[in-house]
């Protein structure tokens, strides 16, 4: 492999402009590290983020003016582009007469109503205001309905910033070179175990050890959180039959993969049927959002109608819901947006390896519908946690850098999804692939 890095432009800004690097270095007076979630300071890749100050289709504008490419799409939820008309209409037209409520409306009758009768397995949904509080009150449930108090999880996935689910995380946790996190007390780590993804093995040994002491398992289907790592199917079919076996609930965190992946989610594409779901990103049409829901003898295990305790004041808010709406509606009436981007993604993989054939690059793309990760990788395949973390990130924020100066915005992460929208074009993804082809 032969690079000349010297040719490589190196960092923000790409015009003379100094907005993004005042606003930037003035927010770390105020903000730990001037953010509000880890991953967004780029300390991994050393470069001074774009301060962000619009969106529009599939392309950002940064306080300098400059414009990018957006493969993040907000981690998941901008699947129809940044300012869909039609998002921005229901968010208009309910502001006017509906912020917060703290009360029953309507639109969360509609938007709940919906998910129920679209998605498979879900019989009955509660909605939170993030992915994390949905992930954290179903293993509560879980561990209501089982009466049972460990809960399995995989190496590598990640479910929100839950304490319990802070061990081998992966994504931001595994970008900080930290195990877990300082202020997680041991004993609530105790009933969490985790697993080996993709190992059938390891979760059999589990249950045989564990099982009847095991409320529920949960799982990325497919992970998006140590970059893009897809189950194999007999994977999950084993994980399904223990679960049964053992009375233990299978929870699918399908907060990155529903209404991603497919409309109906990554179960639909596997043909496993979860006891329990969560969702948020896309579900919420870019506003702070999440849901979870499932079998109606588990969900009614919920107060007020059944023991265990979740509450929100600003769960259901309706503005969420109508943005909700708007976005999940558009999807499941359009069903060809799905081969759509999923046409592009494969366009963008085929030009990847094209391009790290040509030039001699250790890369291996994992792509899983309109989910794909660049793996900067020797051993040519990413299944596991263990694979992620044997990726060259070093080599990767050089790629990073490369893309980000000239105007294609990406993860500062080895260890995230990239994210097409309905707004991409063939032209936007033959850009992406004539800039790389110059790196
Ligand atoms: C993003 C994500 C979460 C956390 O959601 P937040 O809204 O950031 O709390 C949980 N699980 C998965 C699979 C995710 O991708």
């Amino acid at each position: 492999m032969s690079i000349d890095w010297t040719k490589i432009l190196i960092l923000c800004p790409m015009n003379n402009k100094m907005k993004n690097i005042e606003i930037f270095n003035e927010s770390k007076n105020y903000m730990p590290g001037g953010v509000n979630s880890p991953v967004r300071a780029y300390k991994d890749v050393d470069v001074t983020p774009p301060v962000i100050k619009k969106g529009e289709g599939a392309y950002l504008y940064d306080e300098d003016d400059n414009k990018y490419l957006d493969l993040v799409g907000a981690w998941g939820p901008m699947i129809l582009g940044h300012c869909d008309k039609d998002v921005v209409d229901a968010i208009k037209s309910t502001a006017e007469n509906a912020i917060a409520f703290g009360g029953t409306t309507e639109l969360e009758l509609k938007l709940a109503k919906h998910i129920c009768t679209t998605v498979d397995n879900m019989e009955m949904v509660r909605m939170v205001n993030s992915g994390t509080e949905a992930t954290m009150s179903a293993a509560r449930l879980a561990r209501g309905f089982t009466g049972r108090n460990k809960i399995v999880k995989f190496a590598g996935c990640y479910h929100g910033h839950f304490d319990g689910f802070l061990v081998s995380a992966g994504s931001g946790v595994l970008t900080e070179g930290i195990p877990g996190s300082k202020g997680v007390p041991e004993e609530i780590i105790k009933n969490t175990i985790v697993a080996q993804f993709n190992d059938i093995e390891n979760i059999r040994y589990i249950f045989e050890k564990y099982g009847e002491e095991i409320a529920g398992v949960i799982i990325e289907p497919v992970s998006g959180n140590m970059g893009v790592v897809p189950s194999e199917p007999e994977f999950l079919r084993e994980l399904d039959n223990l679960c049964k076996k053992y009375g233990a609930l299978l929870i699918f965190d399908e907060v990155m993969t529903g209404f991603r992946v497919a409309y109906k989610g990554a179960q639909s594409i596997y043909g496993i049927n979860p006891d329990l779901i969560t969702m948020a990103k896309i579900m919420g049409g870019g506003l702070p959002c999440g849901a979870y829901g499932g079998r109606r003898d588990i969900m009614e295990y919920l107060s007020p109608v059944g023991p265990v305790y979740q509450a929100g004041t600003m769960s259901g808010n309706p503005i969420v819901m109508s943005a909700g709406y708007a976005t999940v509606k558009k999807l499941y009436e359009n069903p060809s947006y799905y081969d759509y981007i999923e046409n592009l993604a494969i366009k963008l993989q085929k030009g990847v390896e094209e391009i790290a054939k040509e030039k001699g690059l250790p890369i291996v793309v994992n792509r899983f519908k309109s989910m794909m990760t660049i793996f900067f990788n020797e051993e040519g395949k990413v299944k596991n946690y263990d694979d992620a973390k044997k990726c060259d990130t070093d080599l990767y924020a050089k790629f990073f850098k490369h893309m980000i100066s000239n105007g294609i915005y990406m993860s500062p992460s080895q260890f995230e999804a990239m994210f097409l929208s309905v707004k991409h074009t063939e032209g936007d993804i033959d850009k992406f692939l004539d800039i790389m082809r110059k790196m």
